[in-house]
Formats: structure tokens, C-alpha cells, sequence
């Protein structure tokens, strides 16, 4: 093991591990130090056990649908205990693959907790000391709750805790009705647990489109409870169960629940990196960078979670490859690229550039047209048509700048509208490429002919707003052929 490297990169998530083997791709000599596994939040307890677990509530949700159509199958017997297993199993596959990967890219893993004692000067709590040219935080972020009395008592938990239960609780709470809430609500809905939901704002899923928000809130209605416009007072104990009392229009509430799961944001981590003491600067409680990735100490950098923002797994690893190259000399900008967002809830909701209320407070000039998925023959074929495809377009350039989706499986549909997006495309050059059938993609094509004078199967639904408040729209016509 060496003690002078090109780059240390401190903390090995998505964004820490991306930055070592790119890094290690481009001829650096790099240390990577993380104090628990590899593979950050994202892979041991984020985005990939929660959708293990997720998929398997899927499979009984279409277990369910075959059954409503012909094919009769015993109610699913859910077993929690092979669904953990599972999910351990994938987990631990994908940081066994990391670890492998990191090893053939020579990049050094020390196991041990990092602080930046002097300019590129790393200290470990083993005792080491190494030296490197350029330092990488990567530090991530950690679950955040809000001074609410009684949220030490058991059974009160954060999302690490809730991915190790061992048995499926027959009512929950969820504090939060944010991305993270969603997907835990639609999890424990579909193991057959009572859920409510509460929400501080007056809707769930703020960041997410209006329109889309809405629907999503109509869809899943019955599957769970949600109290929106609320405020947390206590949890208490009341016998076995938890009690949750809140306060809605000066009223006060109460929600019995055997669990409750906190779900209310995160913040960036930088404990004991010593960041303060070197004078790094923090602003809004996250590591301040510069388009380069560059904080504001010669020689040391920041990604991801870290330094706020849009706190993805994507969105780290892309800074991962950034700052490696520009530690490499070759001066890669971030900051302006659309970045597409998921949330892996049945169904599931995807997006990518402003939502419409966006676009409105930034006093844009912009249409939208909207297609509804009961138009898409794979959507019916799939027994799953509730959902829409919203697209948004600079009325002025007639550039795409957004794309709001609901329905099933537009997670993979995203990815094709960012890069129109990113390319400045128009809605002529999406409609001008041919999209296979029948497949739900079919229905981003049709969104983009509703502004080119109408979708083929379904009556053109196109609003405009034109710039200025109040909101002026024309509505062409709203109705689908098969609605
Ligand atoms: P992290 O993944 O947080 O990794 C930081 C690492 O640094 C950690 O391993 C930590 O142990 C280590 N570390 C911290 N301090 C030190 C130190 N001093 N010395 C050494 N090591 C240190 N994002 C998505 O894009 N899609 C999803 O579906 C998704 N689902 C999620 C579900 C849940 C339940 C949660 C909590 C998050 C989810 N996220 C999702 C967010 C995603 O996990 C994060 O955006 C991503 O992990 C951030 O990557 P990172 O590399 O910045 O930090």
C-alpha cells in the first residue's frame, strides 16, 4: 500500500466509487476510503434494496391482476423472510462486483473513517496518513427528522432500520410524503400493512408536476390513507401500538400504527471531516462548490449528496466521472444537464426538467400536451392504462423543456426525453423517429404529435401559457378514443 497518491477519495458511494475508477481509467493512482462497505447509501440500504423489495410487491400486485383476468392463482402468500434474503442476496452481489471492479482498477480501499488533517494530508482513525494531490469528498448524506417527542421510542424508525424488518407490520405510519415516504408507502401497502400517510405541505410529492401528483394521489387512494396540511406533535406508546397525535386545521388528530417510519428528508454528511477547522466553506449545511467541483480549499473537491441539491445516485456518479477529469486536466463544467428523476412506486412516476409551476414562476412561454396511456395498446395489452405522458415545449423555440410520466414502468422511458432535452430537440424531432410497437414509448411519440396537430389514437389535449400570470390556456380537446 502506498502513502502518496494522485487522489483520495473520502467515502465510497456512487459518486466516491465512480470518481475512483474513473480516476484509475485516466492513469491516476488513487485511494479510496470508506468506513463501511462500498457502495454508499445506493447500494447497501437506498435506491437498490428498496428496489428489490419493490419489485417483489410488483410481482404480487400483477399476481393479483392475472387473477381479476382469468388466471386464478391462490392468493400470494408473502413471505418478508425470503424477500430479505433476496434483497441481501442482490445487495451483496453488487458490492462483492464493486470490490472486484476496484480491485482490477488498482484503486487502494482502505476500510477506516477520513479527516482531512492539512491540505492534502488524509488521516484515518487507524492511525494511517496518506498524501495526495487532490482529495474527493464523497461523503454523502444522512436521514434528517424533526425534534418530534417520542421519536427514540422502538418502533419508531428511519429507512435503514424499516429494509431489516422481520415481520410485516399490520399498520404503519409514515411521516413524510415525499419521494422516499412514497416508495415506502407503496411497499408496505402492497405487503398487505394499513398505511397512512402524513404529509406537513398541503399535497404529497411536492417536487414532483401538479397534474401528475394529483393523479398519482387518485390512483393509489385506496391502497393507503394520506393526511396532508398536518402537523407532528408526539408519538406515544398506547399499549403494543404506537400513537402518532397530529394536528390538522387547529384540530387535533391521532394514528395508532405498530410502526412508524420516518420518512421526513436528508441532509448532507460531513461529520468529523474537520471542514470547519480547514475553513472549507459550507453554505444551507452543504459543502459549497464551484462548476468544476471545486470547494473552496485549493486541491479539494466535492460530489454528490454532499453538497446538496439533487441528492440522486445518478447525479453523484456523473460527478464521480467529472471531477476524476478534471483532476485529470481536462476541465469538465457541471450544473446546466437535465436530470431525470424516478420514483419506483406502482404506479410508477418519472420526470425530467421543470414542472409546469416551474416553468410558471420563471414566466416562460410554454404548451404542454398530455396522452393519456388508455390510448397505448402495450398500456391496455399490460392491464395497467392509468397513467399519462406530459410533455412540455418552449412555445417560443418549440424546444422540449419537460416531461412529466406516470404509469407503468416509465422509469425506462425517461432516459430518451432527457437526451432530447440535453440536445435541444423539438417535439418534430421525437414524432420524426420510429418508436417499436407496441411498446409504452409509443406514447412519448404520441404526447409529442398532440403538438404537431394531434396524436394518431387519441384527440389532441394541448394547453399554452404565455409567459405572464394569470394563466392563459386552450384547451384543443381533451377526449381520448378509447377513455
Ligand atoms: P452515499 O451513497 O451516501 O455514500 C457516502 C459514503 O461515504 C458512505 O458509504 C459513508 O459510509 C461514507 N463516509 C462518510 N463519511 C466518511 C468518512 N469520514 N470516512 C470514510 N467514509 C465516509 N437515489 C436514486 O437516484 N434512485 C433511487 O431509487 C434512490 N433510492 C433511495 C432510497 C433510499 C431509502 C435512500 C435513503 C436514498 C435513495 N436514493 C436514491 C438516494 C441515493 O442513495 C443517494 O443520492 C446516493 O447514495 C448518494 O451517493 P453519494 O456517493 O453522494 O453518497
Amino acid at each position: 500500500m502506498r502513502k502518496n497518491y494522485d487522489m483520495a477519495v473520502i467515502g465510497g458511494g456512487p459518486g466516491g466509487y465512480v470518481a475512483a475508477l474513473r480516476g484509475s481509467q485516466l492513469g491516476l493512482n488513487v485511494l479510496l476510503v470508506e468506513k463501511e462497505r462500498v457502495g454508499g447509501v445506493c447500494l447497501n440500504r437506498g435506491c437498490i434494496p428498496t428496489k428489490a423489495l419493490l419489485s417483489d410487491v410488483e410481482g404480487i400486485h400483477w399476481s393479483r391482476r392475472a387473477a381479476r383476468e382469468g388466471i386464478i392463482l391462490q392468493e400470494p402468500e408473502i413471505s418478508l423472510a425470503a424477500m430479505m434474503k433476496r434483497k441481501q442476496t442482490v445487495v451483496d452481489k453488487l458490492v462483492d462486483n464493486l470490490e472486484k471492479l476496484l480491485a482490477a482498477a488498482k484503486v487502494d480501499v482502505l476500510r477506516a473513517a477520513a479527516r482531512i488533517a492539512a491540505p492534502e494530508t488524509v488521516s484515518l482513525d487507524t492511525g494511517e496518513t496518506c498524501h495526495a494531490g487532490s482529495i474527493v469528498i464523497a461523503t454523502g448524506s444522512t436521514a434528517w427528522a424533526p425534534p418530534i417527542s417520542g421519536i427514540g421510542l422502538p418502533g419508531v424508525l428511519n429507512t435503514r432500520q424499516a429494509l431489516e424488518l422481520e415481520r410485516i407490520p399490520e399498520s404503519v405510519v409514515i411521516i413524510g410524503g415525499g419521494v422516499i415516504g412514497q416508495e415506502f408507502a407503496s411497499l408496505f401497502a402492497g405487503l398487505g400493512s394499513k398505511v397512512t400517510v402524513l404529509e406537513v405541505l398541503d399535497r404529497i410529492l411536492n417536487e414532483v408536476d401538479k397534474d401528475i401528483a394529483k393523479r398519482y394521489a387518485t390512483l393509489v387512494s385506496a391502497r393507503m390513507r394520506t393526511e396532508t396540511g398536518i402537523r407532528v406533535d408526539s408519538i406515544t406508546t398506547d399499549g403494543e401500538k404506537l400513537k402518532v397525535h397530529y394536528e390538522k386545521r387547529a384540530q387535533e388528530k391521532s394514528v395508532e400504527a405498530d410502526v412508524v417510519l420516518l420518512a421526513t428528508g436528508r441532509r448532507p454528511y460531513f461529520d468529523g471531516l474537520g471542514l470547519e477547522e480547514l475553513g472549507i466553506e459550507i453554505q444551507s449545511r452543504a459543502v459549497l462548490v464551484d462548476r468544476r467541483l471545486r470547494t473552496s480549499m485549493s486541491g479539494v473537491y466535492a460530489i454528490g449528496d454532499v453538497i446538496g441539491g439533487k441528492m440522486l445516485a445518478h447525479v453523484a456518479s456523473y460527478h464521480g466521472e467529472m471531477v476524476a477529469e478534471n483532476i485529470a486536466g481536462h476541465g469538465r463544467d457541471v450544473g446546466d444537464e437535465p436530470v431525470p428523476a424516478c420514483i419506483f412506486t406502482t404506479p410508477q412516476i418519472a420526470w425530467v426538467g421543470p414542472t409546469e409551476e416551474q416553468a410558471q414562476e420563471s414566466g416562460l412561454p410554454y404548451r404542454t400536451s398530455m396522452f393519456s396511456l388508455s390510448a397505448n395498446g402495450k398500456a391496455l395489452a399490460l392491464g395497467e392504462s392509468r397513467g399519462w405522458v406530459k410533455l412540455m415545449e418552449d412555445s417560443t423555440t418549440g424546444r422540449l423543456i419537460a416531461a412529466h410520466l406516470l404509469g407503468p414502468q416509465v422509469s425506462e422511458l425517461v432516459s430518451e426525453l432527457a437526451l432530447a432535452i440535453q440536445k435541444g430537440l423539438s417535439a418534430a424531432d421525437i414524432a420524426g423517429t420510429i418508436h417499436p410497437h407496441p411498446t409504452l414509448s409509443e406514447s412519448v411519440r404520441e404526447a409529442a404529435l398532440g403538438f404537431l396537430g394531434g396524436p394518431v389514437h387519441a384527440a389532441a389535449n394541448v394547453k399554452s401559457f404565455n409567459g405572464s400570470s394569470p394563466v392563459s390556456r386552450r384547451v384543443a380537446t381533451s377526449k381520448s378514443i378509447t377513455d
